[in-house]
């Protein structure tokens, strides 16, 4: 150590140095000095580490599917993304959807309507049939499980029939059933609600069909999903889907079909399993499988060419 650090040291400090033998002092002064410094080093790492963790934390973007919950309604306050809203604006935006939903038709301008278009899309994204504004876009499949003890009140489709859907959607399948015969066409429903049971015994026999065929375990269950899904990933388990049929074997080459994809949206149906969708679906192509997703959803859809998952924006 040089005189001139000597003189930087404190006064007092100096003055106890000059007491000891000068050889022995100045290393043990460096090791003091360099020691201290060390520790200081340390004590200031101890306490920025943490701190810079958090921060990264913080800022970190989750990224949006982590935070879907099919089955449980999720605190909009665990969406860290940062193009997720806040409470207090969910709340003014979602007010806004309901009375745009309420009336059906959009009397705001362009913005608007893609704000709302928006705020949907996320709802949708983390909410059950049982939600009471947004139940018509809650999205059912394989990733997107029901809860076993899920129970749509259910009404038979049609007078006297004995398929039954979710009650909220029979008007609506019954206005679109008279405005197709009118137009001679008859839209004969084959199914509608499934139990958890009945689709599990469903899909069971289309797995051990393929087992029959020779396949594995898993890869059996991975070809049945794409036409039966497990017990509860059924869009039929919320009753929220008809498959109407003809007595003709493709029902895609029919009249009932062409009608249908000209105007089931009017009365909030839609296509779900399209044949240009499937790899976004992961189902095959359904022309009898109908889903009812709302009016205002259904005519957006078709107009953009859109499936639920796209519209839905979790593609
Ligand atoms: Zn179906």
């Amino acid at each position: 150590m040089t005189q001139n650090n000597r003189r930087a040291e404190p006064a007092d400090r100096n003055r106890s140095n000059k007491k000891r033998a000068s050889g022995k002092i100045n290393f043990k002064k460096l090791f003091n000095s360099l020691g201290a410094k060390k520790y200081l080093a340390a004590a200031l790492l101890a306490i920025m580490l943490p701190l810079l963790l958090c921060f990264a934390i913080v800022h970190k973007k989750i990224p949006e599917k982590s935070v879907i919950v099919p089955t449980t309604q999720a605190p909009a306050t665990t969406q860290a993304s940062s193009t997720v809203i806040s409470d207090e604006q969910l709340k003014q935006l979602n007010k806004d959807s309901t009375n745009k939903n309420s009336d059906n038709k959009s009397k705001d301008g362009e913005n608007g309507e893609e704000q709302n278009d928006t705020v949907a899309r996320r709802m949708a994204k983390i909410i059950e049939p049982t939600d009471e504004e947004y139940w018509y876009l809650s999205i059912i499949g394989v990733k997107y499980p029901l809860p076993e003890k899920y129970a749509p009140s259910l009404s038979p489709l049609i007078e006297g029939s004995s398929i039954t859907v979710d009650e909220r959607i029979v008007e609506k399948y019954r206005q679109m059933y008279d405005a197709a015969k009118k137009d001679d066409c008859i839209l004969t429903p084959y199914s509608g609600y499934h139990s958890y049971s009945l689709q599990k015994s469903s899909y069971t026999r289309k797995v051990n069909f393929y087992i029959n065929q020779g396949l594995a375990q898993e890869e059996a269950e991975s070809k049945a999903s794409l036409s039966v899904q497990p017990a509860g990933c059924s869009e039929h388990n919320a009753g929220l889907a008809v498959d109407i049929v003809s007595a003709s074997e493709d029902f895609a080459k029919t009249k009932e079909y062409q009608w249908l994809s000209d105007h089931a949206q009017e009365y909030g149906f839609i296509l779900r399993y399209p044949a240009d969708k499937t790899k976004i679906t992961g189902m095959d192509y359904e022309p009898w499988h109908w889903r009812y997703v709302g009016e205002e959803a259904a005519q957006k859809m078709k107009d953009k060419n859109e499936c639920l998952e796209e519209y839905l924006g979790i593609v």
